[in-house]
């Protein structure tokens, strides 16, 4: 059965006052009641024990018995439901209440009888006697027998206060109840808000609206937390549609030129405006060798802004890594008579993904190799904060207008048009070496003088070190 959060919290909270109601009521009426028994029991035989230390008082040395006195003790102990009888050591009755009240003790333990029957259903009680011999100077001088209602008995004034008792328990579960009900539905209107404002946002989102986000908060850390993914996942799905749509005209766009000029190249030969010799073919496979580099360029950038978040991470070491691709740049670099030297200060070890990373390397290294004159210097630091790696690329080639320096980074962004014809770089190396730095949580940063050289910084946090 599925039921609303309001109704589960309230229902639960009414079922947990209940239950301590219960408790409480089991606990009162087992413990209290037994314990209130143990008084009255208690409290009669204090009673019994008054009642001898008065009769004791009342004998003389000679063991004289003042039976105004002993009267007046009877009479009182009557009263509160005690028949008493006094007897001398000789056995002789000194007073006696059965005698005294002419047969109306049978009826007051009668009367008794009825009261405690009406009070506690099914009561078995019975009159109980209990001997107690006087003594006055260490000398026995007589015994007093008591009679009385027992085990126990409840007094009007005991029944008054257990009842009190439970009025009193009757009012607090009442309280409880009311409590438990108006505190429940509190909670719950207090968790339940902020779920559906949550609930509306990933609805919107699912139909779409990748702009949407939930405003709402609350005092509990779970739904703060769930509010916050929520957003976050907005925020990712309205990134990856952005992309997705640039992307797509960026690509259209790559393409056409090379395509434009294929139909044009192609149209001219098939009318037998152009003769198809070797020197048009050739311009025409270029174009075609041009868009293939794209379309490699391309798989690598999808796949680098995909796998960045989850790629691999194992052990990397920086240094053997970037000693590898000096290694394979080596002969490159030496046709163009360029110094490769590498300063490491470092030697970490960091979980990352290694083709990534080697990938990052190549292309930052490719881009000095085209960018810089020939006699030039690469210069290549791996270099370690207490938080951070930070790995530093310094040519001094042609360097970066500061026009066009802010959207190297950028899709398809080439800086020098008319150069890169002749690099052929499609501009896509750094977006891609950006996509996984970012990936590893790290930044890569680049400042740059034209015809000074440029200086490209990656900074990968050390969280990822091991
Ligand atoms: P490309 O494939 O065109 O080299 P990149 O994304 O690697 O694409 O680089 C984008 C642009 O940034 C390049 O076209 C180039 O103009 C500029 N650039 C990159 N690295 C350097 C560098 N070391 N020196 C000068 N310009 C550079």
């Amino acid at each position: 059965m599925k039921l609303k959060l309001r109704t589960k919290l309230s229902v639960s909270y009414l079922l947990i006052g209940l239950l301590c109601i219960l408790i409480i009521t089991v606990f009162s009426n087992v413990f209290l009641e037994k314990s209130f028994i143990n008084y009255v029991i208690k409290n009669q035989a204090m009673k019994n024990e008054s009642i001898v230390e008065q009769l004791q008082s009342q004998i003389d040395s000679e063991g004289m018995f003042d039976l105004d006195a002993i009267e007046t003790i009877g009479i009182t102990a009557l009263e509160q439901g005690i028949i008493m009888r006094v007897e001398a050591v000789d056995g002789k009755i000194i007073w006696d209440a059965k005698v005294h009240n002419s047969g109306l003790c049978e009826e007051m333990i009668a009367h008794m009888s009825m009261s405690m029957m009406q009070k506690v259903p099914n009561w078995q009680g019975e009159v109980v006697e209990a001997d107690y011999p006087l003594i006055q100077n260490g000398q026995k001088m007589g015994r007093v027998t008591i009679e009385f209602y027992g085990p126990y008995y409840f007094t009007d004034s005991d029944v008054a206060f257990m009842k009190t008792l439970n009025r009193l328990l009757f009012a607090v579960s009442g309280i409880a109840i009311v409590m438990a009900l108006t505190v429940g539905t509190l909670m719950a209107r207090r968790i339940s808000k902020p779920l559906l404002i949550v609930m509306e946002t990933a609805k919107n989102i699912s139909n779409g609206n990748y702009d949407a986000r939930s405003k709402s908060h609350s005092t509990t850390v779970e739904i703060d937390a769930l509010t916050a993914s929520i957003n976050e996942l907005a925020e990712t799905l309205e990134n990856q549609e952005k992309l997705r749509q640039r992307l797509t005209s960026d690509v259209a766009h790559e393409l056409r030129t090379p395509l434009a000029t294929l139909q044009s190249h192609m149209e001219a030969m098939i009318d037998g405006i152009w003769v198809a010799d070797a020197s048009r073919l050739m311009s025409c496979h270029e174009e075609i060798v041009r868009m293939t580099r794209l379309v490699g360029d391309l798989e690598k950038l999808a796949r680098a802004e995909n796998e960045a978040f989850r790629g691999e991470r194992n052990p990397v070491q920086l240094k053997q890594l970037i000693e590898n691709q000096i290694k394979n740049f080596e002969s490159d670099y030496y046709k163009k008579h360029i110094l490769i030297e590498f300063e490491c200060m470092a030697e970490e070890t960091i979980m990352a993904d290694k083709n990534q990373l080697n990938q990052v390397i190549v292309n930052l290294m490719s881009n000095a190799l085209k960018y810089s004159p020939e006699h030039s210097r690469l210069i290549i630091r791996l270099n370690a904060t207490p938080t951070d790696v930070i790995l530093e690329f310094q040519d001094f080639g042609y360097g970066i207008s500061e026009t066009d320096l802010p959207f190297i980074f950028e899709r398809f962004y080439r800086a020098d048009q008319s150069r890169n014809r002749t690099t052929g770089g499609a501009g896509i190396g750094l977006t891609i070496s950006k996509a996984i730095i970012k990936g590893h949580g790290g930044d890569i940063t680049v400042s740059s003088t034209p015809e000074k050289g440029s200086h490209f910084k990656i900074v990968l946090p050390k969280t990822s070190v091991i």
